[in-house]
């Protein structure tokens, strides 16, 4: 595997609410957590979004509680994994992924 261009120089919380990381650019990305744990690369939670809503459903405890990160850990030079409140710690987040879903002003005017 290629060495991914951009590498992060700091990862750190912003508040409670979002992660801030800076990268090796110069490019200081902003995530809400609960933004990345919407798009989950695990395989289990790819699943959960294909299944239609079940109205009936009732949510577990776990849902109703806010999710929070519990961890951030690098998984070799190319990945970081999130460890969730409620357990769920399969998420390998690649870089070049956690760049795309950059939620800062910038990137997101450019996706428009
Ligand atoms: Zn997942
Ligand atoms: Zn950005």
């Amino acid at each position: 595997m290629p060495d991914p261009v951009f590498r992060p120089v700091t990862l750190h919380k912003d508040g409670e609410e979002r992660l801030v990381i800076i990268w090796s650019d110069g490019h200081r990305s902003q995530y809400a957590w609960t933004h990345l744990r919407k798009e989950c690369p695990c395989a289990g939670c790819r699943e959960e979004r294909l299944q239609p809503v079940d109205p009936f459903r009732i949510l577990k405890p776990t849902e109703l509680a806010p999710l929070k990160p519990v961890a951030l850990t690098p998984v070799g030079h190319y990945a970081y994994k999130i460890v969730w409140s409620d357990g769920h710690d399969s998420g390998l987040f690649t870089l070049e992924h956690l760049r795309a879903l950059c939620q800062c002003d910038d990137c997101g005017q450019a996706k428009k």
